[in-house]
């Protein structure tokens, strides 16, 4: 499915946010945004000029704490207060993600969302619009990312090693590892496929480490880099 597609959606979603007199324009530049708090200080919230540019529509939070029973991160909470009036619809007029994705998940029936924990923090806002939108919130299941061994994400512009397709196999069996999955030795000789049915087999949300990343070992080297040429 295509965001593009989802427009008529995605403006209904709209609608009954302004309905809800939750929805506000917003044409503060990216430096007043930013100066001094990363929060947004709620600056447009109350303007009684009407801003006739282009603008941002913004979300009206209320200062309450919201919690997530995360299936492996355990309960995460956050007051709203701390995340501010977010963006719902960019300056560009393109539907912002967090609206984006509680319209988009609630329409194709998404039960569980299992994601990297670098999504966490992003999660309660989605709540607070499922809430005001009337939606089914899914599970959530935010898996620790793999980073760098200094903790830095792994990113092409860091030269981070990429993963190789011949070693799959081995690749494999080392994220089941890193996952609390205890891959035994004799998987070692397994095809791909086999790896698979085996992973969705011993799968266990309880065994996934609870932590937001799990940094490479730097010790041992790359463990996902390709094995040295021959000869
Ligand atoms: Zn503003």
């Amino acid at each position: 499915m295509h965001q593009s597609a989802r427009s008529a959606d995605h403006r209904a979603a709209l609608e009954t946010l302004h309905a809800l007199e939750r929805l506000y324009a917003c044409d503060c530049s990216r430096r007043e945004r930013t100066s001094g708090d990363a929060v947004y200080a709620g600056t447009c919230r109350s303007r009684r000029d009407p801003i006739r540019g282009p603008h941002a529509l913004r979300v009206r939070v209320d200062p309450v704490d919201i919690t997530i029973d995360d299936r492996i991160q355990g309960p995460f909470r956050m007051n709203l207060a701390a995340l501010g009036d977010f963006i719902v619809q960019r300056r560009d007029a393109i539907v912002a993600y967090p609206l984006a994705v509680v319209v988009d998940d609630a329409a194709l029936g998404v039960t569980d969302v299992v994601r990297g924990a670098d999504l966490l923090e992003s999660t309660p806002a989605q709540c607070f619009l499922q809430t005001l939108l009337s939606l089914p919130a899914p599970r959530y299941a935010h898996l620790p990312v793999l980073t760098e061994p200094g903790g830095a994400k792994l990113a092409k512009s860091r030269r981070s090693v990429p993963l190789d397709g011949r070693i799959a196999s081995r690749q494999l069996i080392a994220v089941f590892d890193w996952l609390g999955l205890a891959p035994p030795p004799a998987l070692a000789r397994a095809r791909v496929d086999e790896l698979w049915t085996w992973g969705i087999a011993h799968w266990d949300a309880r065994r996934v480490p609870r932590r937001p990343n799990l940094p490479l070992p730097a010790a041992a080297g790359p463990p996902l880099a390709p094995p040295p040429p021959a000869g």
